[in-house]
């Protein structure tokens, strides 16, 4: 018995984890300095932007995960994908200027997904809020039941925002193989023996949202970031 619990417990450790420790070791792999490369991520962005017309979207970096904010139009890249060289940083800005493009052809699931995803933050802080206060809650009320059933509410929010992220999915892999590789492929910004590696970094920048959901799940440590505003 104690053996089968473990085997479960390393199943779901795996599960919800294992996405993005792959996403993290593909983007890492991949992520080396490349001096014989034209230009950094950012250089990138900016062409293929102009290229497709968009010159009004802007190209940042930023220190919270590559994405496209469609409210600023902008492209944001993280430090080393902005000012890097390599098959990640090419493929991330690729990947996150085809968000833009989406955005700009008024595609009707990017508009959903925008939508939904406006709702992850209040889930992310009730969730949280629901969860921690349980104890809280239980030393006045002491009632076992009403302390199950609130951390029973705070796991299926949570789990609401893989779901919303999975229903999303079409997107980010519509951004990754329906435009960013098609790109990189006619434009022949890669050599040919870069790309399996691009493709490897698009895969797992389609995934990363659904994976970041997935490991929420489990981090007890966000679970009390609902309370530093
Ligand atoms: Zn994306």
């Amino acid at each position: 018995m104690p053996i089968l619990a473990a085997l479960l417990l390393v199943v779901l450790l795996a599960v919800v984890f294992g996405p993005q420790w792959w996403i993290r070791r593909v983007l890492r792999r991949h992520g080396v300095e490349r001096p014989d490369f034209p230009g950094t991520g950012a250089e990138l962005a900016r062409h293929l932007l102009d290229e497709a017309g968009l010159q009004q979207v802007k190209v940042e970096p930023t220190e919270h995960g590559d994405h496209y904010d469609p409210e600023a139009q902008a492209v944001r890249l993280l430090p080393q994908h902005h000012d890097g060289r390599s098959v990640t940083a090419v493929a991330v800005a690729a990947h996150e200027v085809s968000h833009a493009v989406q955005h700009a052809r008024g595609e009707a699931a990017f508009a959903l997904r925008w939508r939904l995803a406006k709702h992850l933050g209040w889930i992310d802080r009730v969730a949280g809020a629901t969860i921690v206060l349980a104890p809280v809650v239980f030393i006045f009320a002491k009632l076992p039941l009403l302390f199950a059933l609130q951390i029973a509410a705070g796991v299926i929010l949570f789990a609401s925002e893989v779901v919303i992220h999975m229903v999303t999915l079409p997107v980010e892999l519509d951004a990754s193989f329906g435009k960013a590789l098609p790109v990189l492929t006619r434009g022949r910004y890669l050599a040919p023996a870069d790309m399996p590696a691009a493709r490897s970094v698009l895969t797992a920048a389609a995934w990363t949202y659904v994976a970041a959901a997935l490991a929420t799940l489990l981090n007890v440590a966000r679970w009390f970031r609902v309370f530093r505003f």
